[in-house]
């Protein structure tokens, strides 16, 4: 039996040696030991049905035997030379990718994070168009180097006081006084306005095809499809960050795919990886082409991240689990649906395959964000841990690793049920 230090020491711990930026969820947070794909186990056995996968990453699983089997392999074998040598896994990574990415996408370069693949995307696109500017949604998160961190427009994941003031703003596809159809168009009308004023100077849209930490945001079928026209009149690159969305999340390998438009750059990570970091900026031969000085991320893509990446894809595919995030998101959102009828505090429920969300409002309008916090307290006693986001962080997130079944759907609900009753 392992000595396991406890939740106490490792506040504690927390206090004294990282950064108080650095938060943690619950009151009484568990210390969570150990992980079986969609189960994790705290310091005193207690069993968990994770419902968050730590932010989206984990979609295979935790510890996933077949994945870790690959990856293992490769450590013992190579772990790491720096892209100055040439190896494997990374070029067969890179091809793999070619084959899943949407349309005529088919170049990668590989770094660690999400926030290193779009900062190389924003890059990109300013090497391609010459130009220097971005547009983006507001209540979106794309990162925390300095440039992701001001294309992002939720406030509360913007640290920097004084960020870069190349980016315009324009409203999300959310309005609490309007249909999302309407708040779309305004989204629209808003992107029209500032290509009519600087469009010559704009790189790039950037966007997440469903806002992941903005609160499960997602725009209509035919959003993307007018804003990439009218991008490309004008010249303009869209650049889909697909790290939170990514590899089977939503139904499809890519959630831009429901929305039948190939972006010029795409941006993944966390879910590649299953746990193992990598993340990469993607595009296709024509833009590829314009990044020519040279460049290079130490560990980007090495032979254990690529291996596994490949391991990754492969499980995924054999697996069919954009089928079961389909399937298992049809039944999680007839559950949840149900629920909203039974309780007035759930004013939404939106979202697509297993990325769903839960808005909760108070009876006078405002953000229930202490009540989103007493849910996922009493959810995390009987066994279930669920994420939330949202600006005012009054949505609760359903992102469970995709191998989940229906049965664990089933006991989540029975759950949130329970912790729903409970805060009345
Ligand atoms: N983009 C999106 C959509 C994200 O959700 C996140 C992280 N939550 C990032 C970028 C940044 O990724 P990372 O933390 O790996 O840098």
């Amino acid at each position: 039996m392992h000595n396991y230090v406890g939740p106490q020491k490792i506040i504690q711990k927390k206090n004294e040696f990282l950064f108080p930026c650095s938060k943690h969820f619950y009151k009484k947070p568990p210390q969570i030991a150990r992980g079986e794909m969609q189960y994790l186990f705290d310091s005193d056995g207690n069993k968990y049905l994770d419902f968050f996968a730590g932010v989206s990453v984990v979609n295979c699983g935790h510890c996933n035997p077949e994945i870790l089997k690959t990856t293992i392999e490769q450590l013992e074998t190579l772990q790491h030379t720096s892209t100055i040598y040439l190896t494997e896994p990374i070029v067969n990574l890179a091809e793999k990718l070619s084959h899943i990415l949407p349309g005529d996408i088919n170049h990668s370069f590989f770094c660690c994070t999400g926030s290193e693949a779009n900062e190389g995307a924003l890059l990109l696109a300013r090497i391609y168009t010459g130009r220097h500017e971005f547009i983006s949604l507001n209540n979106s998160l794309h990162g925390r180097t300095y440039l992701t961190m001001s294309v992002t427009g939720l406030p509360m994941w913007r640290a920097d006081p004084v960020l870069s003031d190349c980016v315009t703003f324009v409203p999300n596809c959310y309005n609490k006084d309007k249909t999302l159809e309407e708040a779309a168009y305004d989204s629209l009308e808003a992107i029209a306005r500032v290509i009519e004023t600087k469009g010559a100077d704009i790189a790039a849209l950037i966007a997440e095809p469903l806002q992941g930490n903005g609160g499960i945001i997602t725009p209509p079928k035919w959003y993307f499809k007018k804003m990439k026209a009218m991008l490309e009149k004008n010249g303009i690159l869209l650049i889909i960050d697909e790290v939170q969305t990514g590899f089977a999340r939503t139904g499809k390998m890519f959630a831009i795919e429901h929305y039948d438009v190939v972006p010029d750059i795409i941006t993944v990570a966390k879910a590649l990886g299953n746990g193992t970091p990598i993340s990469a900026f993607c595009t296709n031969d024509k833009i590829a082409t314009a990044f020519t000085s040279a460049s290079a991320s130490t560990l980007g893509g090495n032979p254990v991240a690529a291996s596994t990446a490949i391991a990754v894809l492969n499980y995924i595919d054999k697996n069919n689990l954009c089928l079961n995030a389909q399937k298992l998101g049809i039944k999680l959102k007839t559950g949840l649906l149900k629920l909203k009828e039974k309780y007035p505090i759930i004013y939404d429920v939106r979202g697509k395959g297993l990325m769903q969300g839960v808005e909760l409002l108070k009876a006078n309008g405002e953000p229930a964000f202490e009540e989103a916090d007493l849910i996922l307290e009493i959810l995390k006693d009987e066994g279930v841990l669920l994420g939330k986001n949202g600006i005012g962080r009054n949505v609760l997130a359903f992102q469970p690793p995709l191998v989940i079944t229906e049965q664990d759907v089933d006991f989540m609900l029975v759950k949130l049920n329970l912790a729903l009753d409970k805060i009345r």
